[in-house]
């Protein structure tokens, strides 16, 4: 029983339903193989030790792979390989610099004008090819009440126009940790910009809520999101219905996706995704070439077939659908383009 004096904030509030979706999602290598009847495979597919970074995929997504096919490109973005586990020169734990570019607690400025917070080191899907899987998230998160030292570092800087939530994936925070934040920048008149760059929308659409659309609409900021999705698979109705809410708040949506082997190093693929997004109201805005993790390596495409694959797409589709192919290089002032 809650004591009548408790103040109301301190009432925990029922977890809403995208947070029930999210603690059921499939995190047994064996369960997600044998919901796709690949059980009996489960000794060929799997590692045989651990890779030391969890499975994680939501019950919805696991729906939109294909039944009884190893090679669905759903799943080889989720499911643990054994070839994680090859040590591959040039493939280390900090790729992009993120440990020398901190700026402050979760705060990481590489770019002039925009500052990048690490709101949550959580994430609703562990993506195999993740920059961040060796990321030390649990000194570097500027959420669980950690905004404050984020919040003075952007107001110090009279420079930051833009303040990109990032992570993990800063949807998995409540809208009311949302809140906070953002109550936060308001009263930093150099603010004007919010991008968010999530994958929730895409693995788990439920997140976008009543809640989260009233307060990003609520927002007097300028607001980007920047879904994460790397095959027209992962784009079915439920995830075209939540674009259209984010899109009704105001809020401009843009796509990131890795070039991946295996998974969308196919110009036929990426034309599908490119329209396939277009038609949810997403325009592509970066094609990744893969970050040099340890344990990615067996996903890398090499740069001359990436950029042929990019010149294939500029033949056949209006330019607007044609992503930017980019290599993230530590230290460089941008994304380099290829
Ligand atoms: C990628 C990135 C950005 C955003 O770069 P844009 O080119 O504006 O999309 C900002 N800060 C950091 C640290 C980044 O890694
Ligand atoms: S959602 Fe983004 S941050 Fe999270 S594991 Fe996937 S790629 Fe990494």
């Amino acid at each position: 029983m809650i004591p009548a004096s408790l103040p109301l904030q301190h009432v925990p509030s029922p977890p809403s339903r995208w947070q029930r979706l999210w603690r059921e999602a499939v995190t047994d290598p064996r369960e997600l193989l044998a919901l796709l009847g690949l059980a009996d495979r489960a000794d060929e597919l799997l590692p045989a030790r651990d890779t030391g970074f969890a499975l994680r995929v939501p019950r919805g997504f696991v729906a939109r792979m294909r039944h009884g096919d190893p090679a669905d490109p759903l799943l080889l973005q989720v499911l643990p390989r054994a070839a994680e586990l090859d040590e591959v020169p040039g493939f280390t734990t900090d790729a992009v610099g993120d440990g020398a570019a901190r700026a402050a607690t979760g705060v990481i400025h590489k770019y002039a004008g925009r500052s990048l917070l690490i709101a949550t080191g959580s994430c609703a899907v562990h993506c195999r090819y993740c920059f961040r899987r060796h990321f030390p998230y649990a000194d570097e998160t500027a959420a669980a009440g950690r905004w404050r030292d984020a919040l003075a570092h952007l107001a110090a800087d009279a420079a930051s126009e833009e303040v990109i939530l990032s992570g993990g994936d800063p949807l998995s925070l409540s809208t009311a940790r949302l809140a906070e934040l953002t109550d936060g920048l308001a009263e930093i008149p150099h603010v004007r910009r919010l991008r968010i760059h999530t994958r929730l929308p895409v693995v788990l659409p439920e997140r976008v809520d009543e809640s989260l659309v009233d307060w990003l609409a609520g927002l007097a900021l300028e607001r980007v999101v920047v879904l994460h999705a790397n095959h027209a698979n992962e784009l079915d109705e439920s995830v075209a219905a939540a674009c259209r809410r984010l899109r009704d708040t105001g809020a401009v949506l843009l796509n990131q996706a890795v070039l991946l082997r295996g998974v969308n190093d196919d110009a036929d693929v990426l034309a599908t995704l490119s329209a396939r997004l277009m038609a949810c109201g997403v325009l592509p805005y970066y094609l990744h070439q893969l970050d040099r993790v340890a344990g990615a390596a067996h996903f890398e495409v090499e740069d001359a077939r990436a950029g042929t694959l990019v010149e294939a797409l500029r033949a056949r589709l209006p330019g607007y659908l044609v992503p930017r192919l980019v290599r993230e290089i530590a230290g460089a002032d941008s994304k380099t383009p290829l």
